[in-house]
């Protein structure tokens, strides 16, 4: 990892803000890269400048750390502690890597080049142009699963971005000072301080157990007219919460939430999203109504509109809907020169952040013996091999579940021993000392002053 760099030392200072950027050496070749999350920055922070020229493109000028995110929309961790800015991460050691903040719109894998659009709201007298590139890394990630349907985009809220945290957190204690409202009807008050939460995937359990805490925690504390009509309800169309997890750790998980008062609906599919209600069918075919006052959707991803324009372009090789194909050493099905990793592909694994840094790092690897090979030296490519290192999910109550590699086969755990072992790993895979520093001192925060009710 980048580490242990303070901030502090000129030296080091110097170095990670050199006075102007170095122009790009045309002998080299140039690598655009696509994105500034996980696949994108596990490959900049390998990737050789010495060898190319490394351009970035992102509309987010930061690397969002996502598995504390659940834990933002509730103000256990603020925002910024698990933000980091790319250009600490491009300026590091010195490299020689530009940044572009904007969106690229299109991608022309023909005359390899790519189309760029400025997405600040103040804009130059340039704000879109087109730029060639000589490999490019598609690291774009996916957006929201809605499956088209109505209602969702204008009333739900989702969980993968800073805004999205920002807007739950609003939307939160909207709902209770609405419910506290002088004369409120006591079926509006119910109707309020109903938080549902669609899809039982990892996303919509961590943000379910972090609304659990803040209720009992904080929540009950300051608002104590409202606090046995609060309610959370979980709602996942397959048979259990937590598919990828052991069994063990599903029926843990479900037990835990029954204690802690969330309501698990399984086998009950939503169908259609109003402003104040949802339509859900359940196991028996029955359509029930359900009102809420915050409703948060985590139904899983879905390609984004540049990933779709792209496999159109090559659909011949592009056959998946799912994302884009790629073979075992990331290159895209069908375009010369070009390579995706993370969420923006379809493969086997999950689309997750263990699977996205593993294969930027693979990918810096290919680069660099592509590099060599062009020396004239030998240097032989191994295809991608994933290495599953676990999966944790934190479910509330202090408690977590880990589900491990363990010799040959896997071990299951679950309990508050878990969620030490769960915040030490988040901690030491975070990607500067500073957000170690800030998430470790907002855990303190919280613990000793309670989380922060404004909103
Ligand atoms: P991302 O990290 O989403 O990055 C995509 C980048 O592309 C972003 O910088 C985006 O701004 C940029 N971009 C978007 N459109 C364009 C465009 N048109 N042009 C240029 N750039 C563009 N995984 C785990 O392994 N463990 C966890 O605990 C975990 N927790 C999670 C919690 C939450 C709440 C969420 C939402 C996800 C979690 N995940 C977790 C999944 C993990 O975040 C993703 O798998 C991971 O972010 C994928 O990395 P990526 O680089 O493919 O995409
Ligand atoms: P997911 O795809 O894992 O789960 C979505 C769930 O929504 C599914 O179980 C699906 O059955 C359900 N669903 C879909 N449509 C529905 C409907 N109409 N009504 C009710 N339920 C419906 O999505 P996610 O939780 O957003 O996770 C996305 C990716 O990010 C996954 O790969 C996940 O592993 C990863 N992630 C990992 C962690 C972690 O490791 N702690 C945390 C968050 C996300």
């Amino acid at each position: 990892t980048v580490g242990a760099i303070g901030y502090g030392s000129y030296e080091i200072y110097s170095k990670r803000h050199p006075l102007e950027q170095q122009p790009f050496d045309p002998k080299k070749r140039t690598v655009i890269v696509l994105g500034s999350g996980w696949g994108a920055v596990s490959f900049l922070k390998s990737i050789n400048t010495d060898d190319y020229n490394v351009m970035v493109v992102s509309p987010r000028n930061y690397f969002l750390f996502t598995p504390l995110l659940p834990s933002c929309t509730v103000g256990t961790i603020e925002l910024r502690s698990i933000m980091e800015p790319i250009r600490f991460i491009t300026r590091h050691k010195s490299r020689n890597v530009k940044f572009y903040e904007s969106e690229c719109t299109d991608i022309d894998p023909e005359s390899k080049t790519i189309s760029i659009s400025d997405v600040s709201d103040i804009k130059g007298a340039v704000s879109n142009t087109t730029i060639p590139y000589d490999y490019l890394v598609v690291a774009v990630g996916a957006e929201n699963q809605t499956f088209g349907m109505a209602g969702v985009r204008e009333y739900a809220c989702f969980l993968k971005e800073i805004w999205d945290a920002q807007n739950i957190r609003t939307r939160l204690m909207d709902c209770v000072e609405s419910a506290g409202f002088a004369s409120q009807a006591p079926e509006e008050v119910d109707r309020l301080l109903h938080m549902v939460v669609v899809g039982g995937g990892p996303t919509g359990v961590e943000y379910a157990a972090e609304l659990h805490d803040f209720l009992k925690d904080d929540l009950e504390t300051w608002y104590p007219e409202l606090a046995d009509k609060f309610r959370i309800t979980l709602v996942e169309a397959l048979p259990s919460v937590l598919p990828m997890f052991s069994s063990q750790l599903i029926q843990y998980t479900e037990k835990t939430f029954k204690q802690n008062k969330i309501e698990v609906l399984t086998k009950t599919m939503v169908k259609e999203v109003a402003e104040k209600e949802i339509k859900v069918m359940d196991a028996n075919k029955n359509m029930i109504s359900i009102p809420y006052g915050l409703l948060v959707w985590a139904t899983g991803n879905c390609p984004r509109a540049l990933t779709r324009k792209l496999m159109a372009r090559i659909k011949n090789a592009q056959t998946s809907p799912r994302g884009l194909l790629v073979d075992d050493y990331m290159r895209v099905s069908g375009a010369p020169d070009m390579y995706a990793i993370g969420d923006c592909t379809f493969s086997k694994y999950a689309p997750t952040a263990q699977v996205a840094t593993q294969q930027g790092l693979y990918l810096a690897s290919v680069f660099e013996s592509l590099a060599r090979i062009e020396e004239g030296k030998s240097k032989k490519i191994t295809p991608f091999e994933y290495s599953h290192q676990g999966s944790l999910a934190y479910i509330g109550s202090d408690k977590a579940i880990a589900d491990l590699p363990f010799l040959n086969g896997n071990i299951s755990v679950g309990g508050v021993a878990t969620y030490v072992f769960w915040r030490s790993v988040y901690i030491s895979n975070m990607f500067s000392f500073r957000n170690r520093f800030l998430v470790v001192g907002d855990w303190m925060k919280s613990k000793v002053f309670g989380r922060d009710v404004s909103r």
